[in-house]
């Protein structure tokens, strides 16, 4: 659909085509760069065969850094091909030229790096990287409400992954395994676990670091039995501002669970109905009962838990009404956090080889009726990221109302901070806030190999934090 010259454009370029919808036809890019002066030619030829030529020359000036000069070429030949296939397709896209990359952490860099002020952010994503004005003034609305960030490479954040559910949702690409295949292997998965958190201990105390937050997510951690997490939680006892835990599923969570999590200090869980239609439920393979959120959610309350509920607009089979319906019940619920996400068709899903039985035709309309729902009763939006494939170009949007932002997820989402990840499919990211830097180590990714290999995976990480 999309060829370059250049490999490390072509990722870019490929996802705004795909952004656009254009795949009947196709594009030829060249960048050629000659003292000083990078021009981009294009050539695109349309489904009926008609062919184009496009062609812009601009300075790149030499005293930037590497990395800005990188940054720079993208946004100019995707601002370019955004031009042409705007024109052509006569289209366009709620986050106009901006593909993989997050639309806060760009904004926060162009702040950082001088060349945007503050109060000018909606005006410059919207006239530079053609964004439309309401997810623009999105943008800058979260960013005022991101006041919790506090750069200092000392201060990290520990991530415990637990890759295991009751079952599979046929939406979801995460690794992680249903609990019927591993069951037996779940002890053993604690035994190379607590071992990776103490070598953690270790590194963490050589380095002087402050744990910020604890988050527990997966897969559905509560999926554990209510001993299995006690034996977790007992290694997890750093005293922290922020303890998360995803329980996830409602068909996991029980009052004993709930006592034990209260215990170890857990101040958060998330509890995620996805929605409220409960035919919608078992088209997208989630054995969960209304009522099992309800009472989930109350047994919450009464243990004083801070609560984030999940929902998705675009589910399978879902029209307009039926998520006006779940959010409408979502509201009447108040939970102190609501994250809104759109479907993303994922590769290595059940659904995304089913991609037929889903629409994107009121998804703009589920996400915007969201949207005022929330801000108008008192939730203010304050995280947000893009992934591939979500259905419209659209974007997932964390709400919370007073003063219960979820610190994890920003730091995670922004990459503000050091984020220590320990389990199967962990992925530690080392911050190196004066150099601007991030460094990124995965553990392996499934429970059966990284038992195997816990002690070269600890020394991997003692290495990684030295
Ligand atoms: S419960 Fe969550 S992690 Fe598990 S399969 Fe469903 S969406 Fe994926």
């Amino acid at each position: 659909m999309i060829s370059t010259n250049k490999e490390d454009l072509s990722l870019d370029l490929e996802s705004l085509c795909n952004s656009f919808g254009f795949v009947d036809g196709r594009i030829e890019h060249v960048e050629i760069e000659t003292q000083g002066k990078i021009t981009n030619e294009f050539k695109i030829v349309m489904p009926d065969q008609k062919e184009y030529f496009y062609s812009w020359t601009y300075d790149l000036d030499s005293t930037l850094s590497d990395l800005r000069k990188k940054s720079l070429r993208k946004r100019m030949v995707k601002n370019q091909l955004h031009k042409i296939l705007s024109k052509h397709l006569n289209k366009t896209l709620p986050w106009g030229s901006l593909t993989g990359v997050r639309p806060t952490k760009l904004a926060r860099d162009l702040i950082m790096y001088g060349e945007m002020k503050e109060y000018l952010v909606a005006e410059v994503l919207e006239r530079d990287y053609f964004v439309s004005r309401e997810k623009a003034e999105l943008v800058a609305n979260i960013l005022k409400n991101q006041k919790c960030i506090i750069r200092n490479d000392n201060l990290v954040d520990l991530y415990v992954n637990i890759p295991i559910c009751p079952t599979r949702c046929i939406y979801c690409s995460f690794v992680s395994s249903e609990l019927k295949d591993v069951a037996s292997k779940v002890d053993l998965y604690l035994d190379a676990l607590i071992k990776e958190i103490n070598a953690v201990k270790d590194i963490i105390k050589d380095k002087a670091y402050i744990v910020r937050t604890i988050y527990i997510g997966g897969g559905t951690p509560t999926v554990l039995t209510a001993s299995q997490l006690d034996r977790l939680l007992n290694e997890l006892n750093f005293p922290v501002s922020e303890f998360t835990v995803e329980c996830g599923r409602a068909d996991t969570i029980t009052e004993e669970k709930l006592d034990i999590l209260k215990k170890h200090k857990v101040s958060r869980i998330s509890i995620n109905p996805q929605t409220f239609c409960k035919a919608t439920l078992k088209r997208i393979g989630r054995k969960q009962e209304n009522s099992e959120v309800i009472s989930a959610y109350s047994k919450a309350l009464e243990r004083d838990f801070l609560v984030n509920m999940d929902f998705i607009a675009g589910l399978p089979g879902e029209k307009i009404g039926i998520f006006k319906r779940t959010m409408d019940t979502a509201l009447e619920l108040y939970p102190n956090n609501i994250t809104v996400h759109t479907l993303s068709l994922k590769r290595g899903s059940e659904l995304f080889d089913e991609s037929d039985k889903v629409s994107d035709k009121d998804v703009a309309k589920m996400v915007d009726y969201a949207e005022s729902l929330l801000t108008q009763n008192g939730y203010k939006p304050y995280y947000l990221y893009r992934q591939k494939n979500q259905l419209g170009g659209l974007e997932n949007v964390g709400y919370y109302r007073d003063d219960s932002i979820c610190i994890f997820n920003i730091d995670s989402m922004e990459e503000t901070n050091t984020i220590i990840g320990v389990g199967a499919n962990a992925i530690s990211k080392r911050v190196y806030n004066i150099e601007n830097k991030i460094e990124r180590q995965p553990n392996v990714k499934f429970i059966e190999e990284y038992m195997a290999r816990i002690d070269e995976l600890i020394e991997r990480k003692r290495q990684f934090f030295k």
